[in-house]
């Protein structure tokens, strides 16, 4: 069996103990050992960043570009190759998997030319004779906590706007998926990362992710994942003087109005509700109808629907991989079973028998709900949509922002005036008209509002808020 070590200081190094790495369209295969870091391995990590921290803030951009640049290429070249290992690891299907590698790919590539454009501002100073100058400066030590359902992309936006500003990052990412990541790490060090400027400790939330939060030597965290755990993440770090950015939960809208076009709705639903077997944090999970199209919406999603393949993430032809584990699959049972307690009719959601062990469940879509019942309050973060029907494309407004989370949100319409309406007063951080609430570009600023997000944004050049500080500086040029 492969075992996987962590990467501390520029070392591959035997963790405490090792975990399986299983595959969830077939539990059968067994992806690798991965080491689990203690709590003093951690600490070694963050004592290793710490040293390098001294001479990679003071790195030339050019040296910062030529890393990021080299790990870049490589992740493109071995698109295909890294994209397999995610699909095995994660359940997402073939071309989804690779899709995610090559944005990761560019996101090297973005932040690379990044490291080029720090730049500065400076203003006249009100005194006379004097300058004022505001530089941006790294951070420091960067800890980076990952989530699962984005095993290469998500690590890849916090590594490489962190490295590109000159920060050194000490990464855990989810106890699910660490092949991802492993194999990004491995890549970042043969591309020339001088020992220490990142190093990867996978392990437990409650042990390696603790020790990193609770750590007095690192200056900044950056976390993505659960609404719970990072709330508890934000707290402990507030009370150690760290800067902290969190990206969480969503229950995100889409608005169907009667003018809507019928076919790119449908898709639109299709994609942002079950792709990715719904695990998304920008997934569609609540589509607002209007009553005038309601009816034939409904029966055009259902006919979609069926038309769906659920299997093996690796095979050909699968729009749906399984559901990334046991716990998970759980989960979104248990989410459908309320839904049909509170009066949801259930349409989908059983699960699919497959040739190998695996978490496969047909997408499920619920008709017949109210703003006001759990399924259309909670995350499930599985292939479960509801459908809320209402009068006009007011009332859809309002159920739209009627939720504690305000990541991604959705208009269908060919009315311009009802889009831009619907752009300045629904409440979530990103708006896609006539598309899926899912599916970004990798320059662009990403994350939420309300109850999903937290700090400043991420990706883009909005990175640069979190990963640097600002330096003002008055410069008297005295007596000439
Ligand atoms: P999770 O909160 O269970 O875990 C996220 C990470 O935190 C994991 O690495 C986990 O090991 C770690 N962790 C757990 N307990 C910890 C602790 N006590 N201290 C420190 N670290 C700890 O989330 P998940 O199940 O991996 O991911 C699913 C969630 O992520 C969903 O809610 C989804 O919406 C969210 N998500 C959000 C975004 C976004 O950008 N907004 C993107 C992807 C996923």
């Amino acid at each position: 069996m492969n075992q996987f070590d962590n990467y501390i200081d520029g070392e591959w190094v035997r963790g405490a103990t090792t975990s399986a790495n299983l595959n969830p369209s077939n539990l059968d295969d067994v992806i690798g050992e991965f080491a689990q870091a203690d709590d003093a391995q951690t600490r070694d990590a963050i004592a290793a960043a710490r040293r390098a921290f001294a001479r990679w803030s003071l790195s030339t951009p050019q040296q910062r570009f030529d890393l990021l640049d080299q790990a870049g290429s490589v992740i493109l070249a071995r698109k295909a190759e890294l994209g397999r290992l995610l699909a095995r690891e994660e359940g997402k299907t073939l071309p989804e998997a690779i899709g995610e590698v090559g944005r990761a790919g560019q996101i090297f590539k973005f932040f690379a030319g990044e490291a080029l454009r720090i730049g500065g501002e400076s203003v006249p100073s009100v005194r006379p004779g004097m300058t004022v100058e505001m530089t941006r400066e790294p951070l420091g030590v960067i800890g980076l906590i990952t989530p699962w359902n984005f095993p290469i992309a998500i690590p890849a936006w916090k590594i490489a706007p962190a490295l590109a500003y000159g920060n050194t990052v000490v990464i855990k990412p989810a106890d699910l998926v660490p092949a991802s990541t492993w194999e990004l790490v491995k890549i970042i060090a043969e591309a020339g990362a001088p020992a220490g400027v990142i190093n990867l400790v996978m392990g437990r939330g409650s042990v390696v992710g603790e020790a990193i939060v609770n750590s007095p030597d690192v200056d900044a965290v950056s976390f993505t994942g659960s609404v719970a755990t990072g709330r508890a993440i934000g707290a402990k770090c507030f009370a150690t003087g760290k800067k902290f950015q969190l990206e969480m939960g969503g229950k995100n809208p889409m608005v169907i109005v009667d003018d809507a076009d019928l076919d790119v709705a449908v898709e639109a639903c299709i994609n942002g509700a079950f792709f990715s077997t719904g695990q998304r944090c920008t997934a569609s999970s609540r589509l607002i109808v209007t009553e005038g199209i309601h009816d034939r919406f409904v029966d055009a999603l259902k006919a979609r629907m069926k038309a769906l393949k659920v299997g093996d993430a690796l095979a050909d032809g699968t729009h749906i991989g399984p559901v990334v584990d046991d716990r998970q699959l759980q989960q979104d049972e248990r989410y459908i079973a309320v839904a049909r307690e509170e009066g949801g009719e259930v349409f989908g959601g059983e699960r699919v028998e497959a040739s190998t062990r695996g978490y496969f469940l047909a997408p499920a879509l619920v008709t017949n709900t109210t703003a006001a019942m759990r399924i259309n309050r909670e995350e499930v973060f599985g292939p479960v949509a509801t459908v809320i029907k209402v009068k006009d494309y007011h009332e859809a407004l309002a159920v739209a922002n009627d939720t504690e989370f305000g990541l991604s949100a959705g208009i269908c319409t060919t009315s311009l005036s009802l889009a831009s309406h619907f752009r300045r007063h629904v409440q979530a951080g990103m708006v896609m008209v006539n598309t899926a609430t899912a599916g970004v570009d990798y320059h662009a600023p990403f994350g939420g509002r309300k109850g999903s997000s937290y700090g400043p944004r991420e990706q883009g050049s909005y990175a640069r808020e979190f990963y640097t500080t600002v330096k003002t500086s008055y410069i008297n040029p005295g007596a000439v």
